[in-house]
């Protein structure tokens, strides 16, 4: 099956009850039995769910993966992951990752003796430095928030193999659509549902995929104990957004291409992070990993000042300000008060991630609109 048919049909069977072609929201708490222990194969909504079921199946077929788990948040889903770990266990991450991945690491996490390593993967060969006998996870993010840095996923694969580590990749920026990381050599694929894959800004919800089936138990094991999981209706919304994923994903970047090529020139703009510029640091391993190169973009504006930044956000007619990205709408968002007010000035500026910075998720309008919105909200 192709992506664009998966992303329809994969998981969701017409009910079996009335042949309703949507997957019911079995809006239900606990399932009757014939007997004790009795049952067709449900028995509490926090184990299992046929609505959530169909959608586990689902994300699991886009991304290749032999299983699907689904959870209340992509925060919860990164949670259940370091809950595989004991500690003393030792986890090296890239150093621009997502605000509250951050904020998991190092101030839930490290209290229960786990240790996070965080180091620029932009050269994978660096990993190994920090890798000693209680390493057990190697995680990334790649393109990276908000510095759209890309990290070579099959070359962390084979360091991960090497030292019998974990890859984790959170995968939320590039979707399924231009990435499938397990392909790659990844162990677990992580998503923020809450982004691209619901992709309309009404849901909150995380999800991992992998193909192995001891972790996969492992990880469905946490997922019930400790009980993060989403309900059926937000199950339903993502199975009915990820219906249309394949045709967003397309025009998301179109629109961030005709978008970058408009910032590229822009007199004003001082950096501008789009993997797809043949400019990016990146763009070779961009483009052999990637499909294509998405819609989500970052730039600086000349001179540096906080103050501008602010009055072009503000200027915006389309471009809404808001925290989260993946949307059809479009949306703006300052990084250093917003998203990644989380992480210390002083490790913001190592990785560039400047006052000025602007990170735009471009959405499915029409892009001549958005451009004219550029133009005005600039200048
Ligand atoms: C939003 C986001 C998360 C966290 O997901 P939630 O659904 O907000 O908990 C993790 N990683 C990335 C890259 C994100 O953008």
């Amino acid at each position: 099956m192709k992506f664009g048919t998966k992303a329809i049909h994969a998981g969701v069977e017409p009910d079996p009850s009335t042949g309703a072609i949507m997957t019911p929201i079995y809006q239900t708490s606990t399932y009757v039995q014939a007997s004790p222990g009795d049952h067709k194969g449900y028995e509490y909504s926090r184990t299992q769910n046929p609505t959530r079921d169909a959608l586990q199946k689902n994300i699991a077929a886009l991304e290749n993966a032999r299983h699907g788990l689904c959870f209340a948040s992509g925060l919860a889903s990164i949670d259940a992951i370091i809950k595989l770990f004991k500690p003393g266990d030792e986890i090296i991450a890239a150093n621009d990752l997502y605000g509250g991945t951050y904020r998991l690491f190092t101030k839930i996490f490290s209290k229960y003796g786990l240790k996070f390593h965080f180091i620029n993967m932009e050269n994978v060969q660096d990993i190994e430095k920090y890798i000693n006998g209680n390493t057990k996870l190697l995680w990334i993010e790649t393109p990276t928030n908000p510095m759209m840095n890309i990290i070579d996923i099959r070359g962390a694969s084979d360091i991960a193999k090497k030292h019998g580590l974990l890859l984790g990749v959170d995968n939320t920026f590039a979707t399924p659509y231009l990435q499938t990381p397990l392909d790659l050599g990844a162990d677990i694929v992580m998503h923020s549902v809450t982004k691209y894959l619901a992709g309309h800004s009404d849901v909150v919800m995380g999800a991992l995929a992998l193909n192995d089936d001891q972790l996969a138990a492992d990880l469905a094991f946490i997922q019930n104990s400790s009980g993060a999981t989403p309900g059926p209706q937000d199950s339903f919304l993502t199975l009915r957004g990820i219906k249309t994923l394949h045709l967003r994903m397309q025009r998301h970047t179109e629109n961030g291409q005709a978008i970058a090529g408009y910032l590229q020139d822009h007199p004003k703009v001082d950096k501008l992070y789009w993997p797809g510029l043949s400019s990016h640091p990146n763009h070779a391993i961009a483009k052999e990993q990637m499909k294509d190169f998405g819609g989500m973009i970052s730039f600086t504006l000349k001179g540096n000042d906080k103050e501008e930044a602010f009055r072009v956000m503000e200027s915006f007619r389309y471009f809404s300000l808001a925290e989260s990205l993946g949307g059809v709408e479009s949306l703006v968002n300052h990084p250093a008060t917003m998203t990644h007010a989380s992480i210390p000035y002083e490790e913001r500026q190592k990785i560039g991630l400047l006052d000025s910075l602007i990170r735009l998720s471009v959405g499915i309008e029409d892009v001549e609109d958005l451009i004219e919105d550029l133009k005005q909200a600039i200048n």
